[in-house]
């Protein structure tokens, strides 16, 4: 093993360290829905000078190298542009991260009262240890959109003096037969809903309970019952991203996988001076459920947006586009387990990352043979390998964990069909995919320089 990254830090690093990870932690706390990240993201780049592609191709004189645009789709994915000095056939270089996290979404049809309680009926969303969602305190994010339009934001559970809400468990002296069953039965999909109150309406027969909440709602949001059919509501856990570790080495957060990687690869885009390649952020929803839907990386649109990029920078032709895609190098920034001594049989030891080693590189992932991956090519690794020691970036390699342990995939296989060089590359987690989550700072601190130095030098 290489020598931890902390040893090598000056008062200097350390203080840039913290200010990134101050920033990092606000972002975390006020990005809990890929919607809320979205925003956030596009409202950063537009102060560091981002204007919309759309405003910018409006404007005939075309885009020239230095330029930096923006474009986003149903508020739930994101591409910024940093135009370069080389044409763009001969490829740009992206760095791709997904800004959606594990969660409990709630149903269409949510709202039910039983003996006296009232409940959100919910649908997990992505893959999850249930019972680790139970008894935690969980805050509403999300939209309500009117039947004219209207649309309605949530956002209950954040403010200091914000009611919380929770999953229930059973109490451990009456779960004989629960704990007898398998981690994966004990808590099933069904019984994940979340108790919203237990004050009966004076006054009503039937269903107080959900009759008073149904009042609160129409007092506070001005929507009715029905107006659920076209919300997205998000129950995710309530509170802050903070320091984590008596020694404040580490973050806990909901929400790191992935936007421990949003955030990284932002941070670099924003502060990437003139490229000579254009350089470009995406980031995408729906990479927890395959990826697939108008806003996850299977939509066509990356390719429609790049195709409009070349446009307004007066280089598109159908072949044109086609060059550019398969002449550019990919980073596809998502987060990779980390060695935890607690679970010691599932990693391989001297193929895994470790908190303190820096930015991990997965050259494959994939479940049982490889099966489902993408894998990076030697002569890109190396490329990257470069890049890392001449930038002076701690990096690492790693695999997910013993062979056929396990296994995961990213979005990187996606960019890869049109030929580009494609390597996962991103951040250890600890507790992956739990409602609170570890990162190691220095990590963090490493990926952002590791993605800096991708934009400049690849
Ligand atoms: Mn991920
Ligand atoms: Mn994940």
């Amino acid at each position: 093993m290489k020598d931890n990254a902390w040893t090598a830090y000056s008062d200097q690093d350390l203080e840039m360290m913290e200010m990134l990870m101050k920033g990092y932690k606000a972002f975390l706390t006020t990005s809990k829905t890929e919607r809320e990240c979205a925003a956030n993201i596009i409202e950063l780049a537009k102060r560091s000078g981002y204007i919309s592609l759309e405003e910018a191709a409006a404007d005939k004189k075309g885009l020239k190298p230095g330029d930096k645009v923006y474009a986003s789709h149903m508020g739930k994915m994101v591409i910024l542009a940093h135009v370069g000095e080389r044409p763009l056939t001969e490829g740009v270089n992206i760095i791709g991260s997904h800004m959606d996290s594990p969660r409990l979404d709630v149903k269409q049809k949510p709202l039910y009262e039983e003996s006296g309680l009232a409940y959100l009926d919910t649908h997990y969303y992505g893959g999850i240890k249930k019972y680790q969602w139970t008894t935690v305190p969980m805050a509403l994010h999300g939209v309500i959109i009117k039947k004219d339009g209207a649309c309605v934001p949530v956002n209950i559970g954040e403010a200091e003096d914000d009611p919380v809400f929770c999953v229930s468990d059973l109490l451990v002296h009456l779960a004989g037969a629960q704990t007898g069953k398998k981690a994966t039965e004990f808590i099933e999909g069904e019984k994940l809903d979340v108790l919203i109150g237990s004050r009966p309406l004076s006054g009503e027969k039937k269903d107080r309970v959900k009759a008073n909440i149904l009042k609160l709602l129409k007092e506070k949001y001005d929507v009715e019952e029905d107006d659920f059919i076209s919300a997205e509501i998000e129950v995710v856990p309530a509170g802050k991203a903070r320091d984590f570790g008596l020694d404040k080495s580490m973050i806990l957060s909901y929400g790191q996988d992935d936007r421990v990687c949003v955030y990284t690869s932002l941070m670099a885009m924003l502060s990437t001076k003139q490229p000579r390649r254009t350089a470009v952020a995406l980031f995408v929803d729906k990479e927890e459920t395959g990826s697939l839907g108008a806003t996850g990386m299977q939509s066509r649109f990356f390719e429609n947006t790049m195709a409009e990029l070349m446009d307004a920078r007066g280089q598109y032709s159908e072949l044109a586009l086609r060059r550019m895609l398969a002449a550019s190098s990919m980073l596809s920034a998502d987060v990779c387990a980390v060695y935890d001594p607690l679970y010691a049989d599932v990693f391989e030891k001297r193929n895994i990352a470790y908190f303190g080693q820096g930015v991990a590189f997965n050259k494959y992932t994939g479940s049982r043979g490889k099966s489902g991956t993408n894998d990076a090519n030697a002569e890109y690794v190396a490329k990257l390998r470069k890049i890392m020691d001449e930038n002076h970036v701690a990096f690492q390699t790693a695999e997910l964990g013993k062979v056929d342990a396990g296994g995961g995939g990213t979005i990187a296989y996606i960019l890869a069909l049109y030929g580009m060089d494609v390597m996962d590359c991103g951040v250890p987690v600890m507790s992956m995919h739990a409602p609170w989550e570890i990162c190691s700072k220095s990590d963090i601190y490493e990926t952002e320089k590791a993605y800096e130095a991708f934009y400049k030098d690849c």
